[in-house]
């Protein structure tokens, strides 16, 4: 067979490489540095950590990441065997020495009898004798590449940055006070004009919210990663500051929408959650993007009327990042559908984190070594951690009208709202069982079903 050409030697273009060698196939790796860097690459190393050293929880039991983790090391990753090699003390987290992590993963690279590695930049896109690609060239894909990309996919399938709105777990939404109701009774993809859940607010606790966040600290951006704003997507704290009202007559307008619980009083504003995949347990703020640091975020969006007690699955943020609109382009077995030889894998699918970028690397990986062996191979089922995040990317978010018509497809981190529900039973002699007792068993039995399942696709 011809060998896979894997574009970008990172997180997810290195386990990619690592997972096909192994299977017996022939790989060749295109990395571009040193020969032209990224604005935030500074070695020469594969698998290099761009900013912080952490790989997050290690609870394998109760946490979405930390779960991943031990799918990949069942798996075989490299990436998971370089930081487990490298690991520094860090409590429940595995933080790794960056140095030791990347020099390990390129030794590996380097010497696997399967590997070859070329030193370019692959500035367009792949020839057409190339008849097995996986593209990972991550959020800083160089621009010649997502030019090209972007000519196939079609202009409005690749951002170049991300603008995201908090996303909360709906578990944690208090539904005595919030009601679903699309604006104008507007009939959308549950058939019942109320795709929309609705947090009213009044006068007195608008005036509060507006002057939190005129008073909120904002993330401090270096100068590469400063975004231009545009109107259809002003992060929130920008529009209180063009005026009070701003907000009122923007993503807070309170039309066309009439609290069942108050008919008669009007909301001064409303805060509207949309649905966020298709299993239900994910609702994001419309038109809430947001450059406020993280904790403040979480203390601020809680004063909203049926979010005082929201947990978040990822909070709001702007930064630079090259990433498809995967669920309409990439199938699930990461095939780009206008060019099926063509595969994707890492940051650049909509995926966000370095864990998450190797693991969808490790099963694009195997699935171009199946092609080259003629043995095609599909994706892990959605039971399973990995299996969860390829179901994110590539169809389980639901694709509904946005606030100014924004595409609602945005990067996430993996977590417990992307699985399937589990049921779970109360243990004998428990009668009052405390919600976080409750949530902690939920946890383990979707951890314990996920190491189960991924066996049998490991
Ligand atoms: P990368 O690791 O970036 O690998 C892509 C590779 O492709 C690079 O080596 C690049 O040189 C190469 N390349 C690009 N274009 C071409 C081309 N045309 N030809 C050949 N080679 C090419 N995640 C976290 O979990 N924690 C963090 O703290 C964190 N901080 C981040 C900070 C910044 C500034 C950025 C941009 C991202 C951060 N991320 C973080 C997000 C993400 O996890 C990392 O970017 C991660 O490295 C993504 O892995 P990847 O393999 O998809 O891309």
């Amino acid at each position: 067979s011809e060998p896979i050409h894997i574009i970008g030697g990172g997180l997810a273009g290195s386990e990619a490489a690592w997972q096909a060698a192994q299977s017996g196939a022939n790989v060749i790796i295109h990395e571009m540095r040193p020969q032209r860097m990224t604005d935030a690459h500074l070695t020469e190393g594969l698998a290099e950590l761009v900013c912080s050293n952490s790989f997050r929880s290690d609870d394998h039991e109760h946490n979405a990441v930390g779960l991943l983790h031990e799918e990949m090391r069942r798996c075989n990753s490299l990436i998971m065997a370089a930081a487990d090699k490298n690991a520094l003390p860090a409590g429940g987290a595995l933080a790794v020495d960056r140095d030791g992590f990347s020099a390990a993963v390129t030794q590996a690279i380097e010497q696997h009898p399967n590997i070859e590695v070329e030193r370019s930049e692959v500035a367009g896109l792949p020839p057409a004798e190339w008849s097995n690609v996986v593209i990972a060239t991550g959020p800083l894909t160089s621009p010649a590449l997502a030019e090209g990309i972007s000519t196939l996919t079609g202009e409005d399938s690749l951002a170049f940055f991300d603008a995201i709105a908090p996303i909360v777990h709906e578990e944690s939404i208090d539904r005595s006070v919030v009601w679903a109701q699309s604006r104008y009774d507007k009939v959308g993809p549950t058939g019942n004009g109320a795709d929309y859940l609705n947090c009213p607010m009044n006068e007195d606790e608008y005036n509060n919210f507006v002057d939190a966040l005129l008073g909120a600290e904002l993330h401090q951006f270096k100068d590469w990663e400063k975004v231009p704003y545009f109107d259809g997507c002003l992060p929130i704290e920008v529009m209180a500051e063009r005026g009070r009202q701003t907000l009122r007559f923007g993503p807070m307008k309170p039309v066309g929408l009439t609290n069942p619980r108050d008919p008669l009083v009007k909301s001064y504003a409303i805060v509207q959650l949309r649905q966020d995949n298709a299993l239900g347990t994910l609702w994001n703020m419309v038109g809430f993007q947001t450059k406020m640091r993280y904790g403040i975020q979480a203390e601020i969006f809680r004063m909203i009327p049926g979010l005082e007690n929201a947990q978040f699955a990822r909070l709001g943020g702007l930064h630079r990042n090259t990433f498809l609109n995967s669920p309409k382009v990439l199938g699930r077995n990461l095939r780009l559908k206008a060019d099926p030889r063509i595969r994707f894998a890492g940051q650049v699918t909509g995926v966000e984190g370095y864990v998450e970028s190797a693991a969808i690397g490790l099963m694009a990986g195997r699935m171009a070594a199946g092609d080259f062996h003629g043995k095609p191979l599909d994706a892990p089922g959605p039971t399973t951690a990995m299996g969860a995040l390829i179901n994110h990317i590539t169809g389980g978010h639901i694709e509904a009208e946005g606030y100014s018509g924004a595409r609602s497809f945005q990067p996430m981190n993996v977590n417990f709202g992307l699985f399937p529900a589990v049921t779970i039973t109360k243990p004998e002699g428990v009668t009052r069982w405390k919600s976080v007792e409750r949530t902690k068993a939920k946890r383990k039995a979707i951890t314990s079903r996920a190491l189960t399942d991924i066996m049998e696709w490991a």
